[in-house]
């Protein structure tokens, strides 16, 4: 279950009429009040005006837990400037995180499966804020098939190569090309070239000892790459960072820049065309 979801204060999505969903040819004005998250971001206007009226802005703070193993998800949440990580732990309570979530996904995948639950946990890693939806709403939106579903599914897709190429990286890679992999993927999800996240939480990640990464980071600030103080990581090199991280930073990037739409116009031109294939089908 979702807990401490409190409004944030911000102003919520205001209220569309439900006339305004049957008007998908023009991105009109609301394209202009998008939000910092890619999956609503790709969405057709009226998509995003319908689901807007049913969605709340949230803060989320550090530490938050969205949901533990074996929770009824009642909600789905898409990032804006929160990012969540996603773990699963061991019976002695060792843990380790499978993928990152911020502004380009949303939490709650399990319930566009149909599972209500998983055995993994979601924290937030990094305080911000995102769109929280209730199941309900977006289980019936996914079920209706159209855009909504395209970009879900294919969000769904790229996790499970996020899943898939963490799993390769925890089994083969060394520490320090771990560490530049995480430090990439959630600089990625921030404004700016600075990360809160302190050596614990970096080891917890990649359920390695605190030691191993405090090596690593002294490692990358004796050679420039970053700046590190106080749970503060300011990256001062990033093309070295790439350079010292495994390919899995780039694998995974490459395949969610492919999956992933951009614009409205790109989803709802992916979904016509994918219409359009299975009329001549
Ligand atoms: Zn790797």
């Amino acid at each position: 279950m979702y807990i401490a979801l409190e409004s944030s204060g911000f102003d919520a999505p205001k209220a569309q009429a439900p006339s305004v969903r049957a008007c998908c040819s023009t991105l009109g004005m609301f394209a202009a009040v998008r939000p910092s998250n890619q999956l609503l971001a790709a969405l057709p206007a009226c998509d995003w005006q319908h689901l807007s009226r049913h969605m709340e802005l949230v803060e989320m703070p550090l530490g938050q837990v969205l949901y533990e193993s074996g929770d009824d998800l009642t909600h789905v949440v898409f990032p804006t400037t929160a990012i969540v990580s996603l773990l699963n732990l061991t019976a002695s309570g060792a843990c380790a995180e499978f993928a990152t979530v911020g502004n380009d996904g949303l939490v709650g995948v399990p319930l566009l499966m149909g599972g209500m639950s998983t055995n993994g946990r979601a924290v937030v890693q990094s305080a911000g804020h995102g769109y929280r939806l209730h199941r309900q709403v977006i289980v019936d939106e996914f079920n209706a098939g159209g855009a909504v579903m395209q970009v879900l599914l294919r969000y769904t897709q790229a996790l499970l190569t996020q899943v898939a190429q963490n799993a390769l990286c925890n089994r083969h890679h060394a520490v320090e090309q771990q560490v530049c992999r995480l430090i990439l993927q959630n600089l990625d999800r921030v404004q700016g070239n600075c990360l809160q996240m302190t050596q614990e939480l970096l080891a917890s990640k990649l359920g390695v000892r605190r030691e191993s990464v405090t090596l690593v980071a002294l490692a990358l600030q004796r050679d420039g790459l970053i700046r590190y103080a106080r749970g503060r990581i300011e990256v001062l090199d990033r093309q070295s960072l790439e350079d010292r991280a495994c390919e899995c930073y780039a694998v995974v990037k490459l395949e969610c820049d492919r999956l992933l739409p951009r614009a409205p116009a790109d989803a709802a031109s992916l979904w016509a065309m994918q219409r359009a294939d299975a009329q001549t089908g």
